[in-house]
């Protein structure tokens, strides 16, 4: 996959990063990415994530109810890129709402970069040569490469799974640039320890891969997270892999599985969950994340501005709150900036060590 870094407007971006940069400056501190979610509906049903859930007709009338609409998204992107230089769509499953495409063509209007991750199973319904006119990348939700383990973690039919790979193969067909992210279960752990994904994540058109342990949910009474002599054989494979081979690219660093595997967690001083902006299906924001779920720590997008929520008091619990051990976005969110710019933004790390180095250094 190559760098689509020319089609992001750097003067934009450097002009944000500077004022980002001015307000750490004095002590205030602002998101740099926006991730939509778009909608409270997903056809898959994944045990890890709330949108998982098995009661698809609820989950349809819950969509329904507290989805924004399409003018309210719009009002959304308004206030959030004037902040964040790049953004990313999730869902629930995005490519569900009958407006996707209106809402990716809009939001590329604003300048703004996009990363898409989806779970690929309704691509086909949509115009992929108009898609990468707008979007940076599709990160394609993929968690095994297998069918059995993939049905499993996903909860979906061998059909389903097909269905997924016919359209991972269009994604190919229309040059639409792609990678994988994988979240590692307790179910799909054999693919990495034996290396099989990394040629079957190769066959399969993406050239880059980014994985996370899953973070076990606290609203839940199981755990899907493999146990800790499964997981160090996780990490050292995938280190193993990184060391010898260079295709597909791992895009997470090495020191993420190095400390898993070191201190079965990973490390940061503190969360960087503030640097991204997570606006829910129905516009509000958790201060500071969606652990801490309650009606006091819950701002409307609609009605606050972004300044006035980042200069929620509830900020302060994200200072000393290590309680993420393996969640990857938070892991890599909580590094210097030109760690946390590699991921989703790729392109960008390099931009910003070249062009502001000051700015690298600053979290
Ligand atoms: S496909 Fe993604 S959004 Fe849908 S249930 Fe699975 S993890 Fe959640
Ligand atoms: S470490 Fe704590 S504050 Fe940060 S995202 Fe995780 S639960 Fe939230």
């Amino acid at each position: 996959m190559k760098s689509r870094e020319m089609v992001v407007d750097t003067i934009r971006t450097l002009k944000l990063l500077s004022k980002w940069g001015a307000n750490m400056a004095v002590g205030r501190r602002r998101p740099v990415i926006a991730v939509f979610s778009m909608t409270h509906y997903c056809n898959f049903y994944c045990p890890m994530c709330p949108f998982g859930d098995a009661d698809k007709e609820g989950q349809i009338v819950l969509a329904r109810r507290k989805d924004l609409t399409t003018e309210q998204w719009k009002t959304v992107f308004d206030k959030v890129s004037s902040h964040c230089v790049w953004s990313i769509i999730e869902g629930g499953e995005p490519t569900s709402r009958p407006d996707f495409m209106e809402l990716v063509r809009y939001l590329h209007s604003k300048k703004m970069p996009i990363t898409l991750i989806t779970n690929c199973s309704l691509l086909h319904t949509i115009d992929l040569d108009e898609l990468k006119k707008y979007i940076q990348f599709v990160t394609c939700s993929i968690d095994s490469v297998f069918e059995e383990p993939y049905c499993k973690v996903r909860g979906v039919t061998p059909q389903t799974y097909r269905r997924v790979m016919d359209n991972l193969q269009l994604l190919t067909e229309h040059k639409v640039p792609h990678y994988f992210n994988s979240v590692i279960t307790k179910y799909n752990t054999q693919e990495f320890i034996d290396q099989t994904y990394f040629d079957r994540a190769k066959e399969l058109g993406a050239n880059a891969v980014s994985f996370t342990f899953v973070e076990d949910r606290s609203d839940v009474d199981y755990s899907l997270l493999p146990d800790r002599e499964t997981m160090n054989k996780v990490c050292a494979s995938i280190l193993d892999y990184m060391g010898k081979k260079k295709e597909p690219q791992v895009m997470i660093p090495p020191e993420y599985f190095q400390q898993i595997l070191q201190d079965g967690r990973g490390h940061f001083d503190e969360c960087g969950v503030w640097k991204s902006i997570f606006v829910n299906g129905n516009g509000t924001v958790m201060v500071p994340c969606w652990k801490f779920n309650s009606p006091e720590n819950t701002y409307s997008l609609l009605e606050h501005s972004v300044d006035e929520i980042w200069s929620a008091p509830q900020w302060d619990i994200a200072k000393t709150c290590h309680d993420c051990e393996v969640l990857g976005c938070i892991w890599y969110s909580s590094q210097p900036v030109t760690t946390f710019a590699r991921n989703y933004m790729r392109g960008l790390g390099k931009m910003i060590s070249k062009e502001r180095p000051e700015l690298a250094e600053a979290v």
